[in-house]
C-alpha cells in the first residue's frame, strides 16, 4: 500500500485528529423492541477521522447502535446526527455511510472487480473511471491484480478485504464495521487488525467498529466506549480505560484484575482500606473520580502484572500495608510470562503475572519463580491499586 496519489483521493479532507469535530453523534438515543430496551439513553460523540469502537458483551446493544447510525433502524427516541445534521427520516443509501459485516456477502456471480465496483455502477460511474477507482480501492487493501478472480477463489481474509474495498469505493464519510474479523482465525485476525488500523489512518475516514473482543478494541481504537445493558459504562482512549477504569465491570472486561473487597478507614488522598479479615490496603482513586469517604464499602482493583511476589514471609510482614501473606496454589508457565495464583486468608485468590525468568537478559533482576505450596508475600505500589465504588 504506498501513499500514491490515487489513494489520497479517498481522504475525506479536514482534520483527522480525534476530539476536533464530531462526525457522528447520538444524543439521548433509546431503542426499544417491544419490552426489550436494546439501547438506553445513549449519548456518544464520535470525532471525525477517529477509529471508534463499541465494545461490550453479546446483547449489550452494539449492533443496534450501529444499525441506527446506518439507518436500518430508527431510534424510539433521541437523535442521530452525521456531519452535524440530524438524519431523522434519511434512508440508509442517502447517509454517506457504508457498512461491512462479519459475513462478507460478496456477490458470487461477479468477479472481484465487479464486486468492488458495484457501488460506483449504482451511481452511474462505469467504464474507464470505474476501472481506475476499482484498481485504487484494491491497491488500498493490498489486492491489486485480483480484479478477475472469483470470490470463492479467495481466502476468508482476502474476501473480507474485497468487502472493505467495496465499502470504501464510494468514499463514505463514515464506515461502520460489525465484527468484520469475527469469522477469521486468530492469527489472521491479528494481522487484519493491524491492516485495518493502517488502512483507516491512510484514508482518514471515521470508522465505527463493533466488537466484543477487548484485545481487538485496544489494538485498533483511538477511543472505545464500553457498553452494558444498552448503556455507556465508560468512554475513553484504550490506555485510559485500562489504567483508569471507573467500575469493577470495566476493570474486569478490559484485561484481568484482582478485586479485594473492603471498607475505607482513611478517606482523602491517602486512602486506606481495611479488609474484613483486618488486613490494611493502600490505594488511590481513579483519575477524575472523587475519593470515597471513610466508612464506604469499596472494591480495590489491581492488575496481575502490578503485583510482585516476594519469597518467605519475614517477621511481621502480614501487618504491613499492601503486603498480603499467602500460599502459592498454581504456578503456570505462559511462554513469555509466569502466572502465580496465591491463596490469601480472608481475601481469596490473588493472581500475579511477571515476565518469565528466561526472558530476562543478564544483569536484569529476574522474577523469582515459586512452586505450589510456597509461602509468599504479594505486594504492590499504592498507585497500582484503584478504589472502585461501582
Ligand atoms: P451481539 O454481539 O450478540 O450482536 P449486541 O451487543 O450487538 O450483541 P444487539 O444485537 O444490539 O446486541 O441486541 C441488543 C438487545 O436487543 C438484545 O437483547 C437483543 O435480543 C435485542 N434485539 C436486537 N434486535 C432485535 C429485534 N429486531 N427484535 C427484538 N429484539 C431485538
Amino acid at each position: 500500500m504506498g501513499a500514491s496519489p490515487p489513494v489520497g483521493d479517498l481522504r475525506t479532507g479536514g482534520s483527522a485528529a480525534p476530539g476536533v469535530e464530531a462526525d457522528v453523534e447520538l444524543l439521548d438515543v433509546t431503542k426499544r423492541f417491544g419490552s426489550v430496551v436494546a439501547v438506553d439513553r445513549l449519548t456518544l460523540r464520535i470525532a471525525r477521522g477517529a477509529f471508534y469502537s463499541l465494545l461490550g458483551p453479546s446483547g449489550c446493544g452494539k449492533t443496534t447502535t450501529l444499525r441506527m447510525i446506518a439507518g436500518f433502524e430508527d431510534p424510539t427516541s433521541g437523535e442521530v446526527r452525521i456531519g452535524g445534521r440530524s438524519v431523522d427520516g434519511v434512508p440508509p443509501y442517502r447517509r454517506n455511510v457504508n457498512t461491512v459485516f462479519q459475513h462478507y456477502a460478496l456477490f458470487p456471480h461477479m468477479d472481484v472487480g465487479r464486486n468492488v465496483g458495484y457501488g460506483l455502477r449504482q451511481r452511474g460511474i462505469t467504464g474507464a473511471e470505474e476501472r481506475r477507482r476499482v484498481t485504487e480501492a484494491l491497491e488500498l487493501v493490498r489486492l491489486r491484480g485480483y480484479e478477475h478472480r472469483r470470490a470463492w477463489e479467495l481466502s476468508g481474509g482476502q474476501q473480507q478485504r474485497v468487502a472493505l474495498a467495496r465499502a470504501l469505493i464510494n468514499r463514505p464519510t463514515v464506515l461502520l464495521l460489525d465484527e468484520p474479523l469475527g469469522a477469521l482465525d486468530l492469527k489472521l485476525r491479528r494481522e487484519m487488525q493491524l491492516e485495518l488500523k493502517s488502512l483507516q489512518t491512510q484514508v482518514g475516514i471515521t470508522f465505527v467498529y463493533v466488537t466484543h473482543d477487548q484485545e481487538e478494541a485496544i489494538t485498533m481504537s483511538d477511543r472505545i466506549v464500553v457498553m452494558h445493558d444498552g448503556r455507556v459504562l465508560q468512554e475513553g482512549s484504550p490506555a485510559e480505560l485500562y489504567n483508569e477504569p471507573r467500575s469493577r465491570y470495566v476493570a474486569g472486561f478490559l484485561g484481568q484484575s484482582n478485586f479485594i473487597a473492603g471498607r475505607v478507614v482513611e478517606g482523602g488522598p491517602s486512602l486506606a482500606i481495611a479488609t474484613p479479615g483486618g488486613l490494611r490496603v493502600l490505594a488511590r482513586r481513579p483519575v477524575g473520580l472523587e475519593a470515597p469517604a471513610a466508612g464506604a464499602e469499596v472494591t480495590v482493583a489491581i492488575r496481575p502484572e502490578r503485583i510482585r511476589l516476594l519469597g518467605a514471609a519475614g517477621e511481621g510482614a502480614a501487618a504491613e500495608a499492601n503486603a498480603l501473606v499467602g500460599r502459592v496454589t498454581h504456578a503456570t508457565y505462559l511462554g513469555d510470562q509466569v502466572e502465580h495464583r496465591v491463596q490469601v486468608d480472608g481475601v481469596g485468590e490473588i493472581v500475579a503475572r511477571a515476565m518469565a525468568p528466561e526472558t530476562m537478559d543478564a544483569g536484569e533482576s529476574a522474577t523469582p519463580r515459586f512452586a505450589p505450596g510456597d509461602q509468599v508475600i504479594a505486594t504492590w505500589q499504592r498507585a497500582a491499586a484503584l478504589v472502585l465504588t461501582e
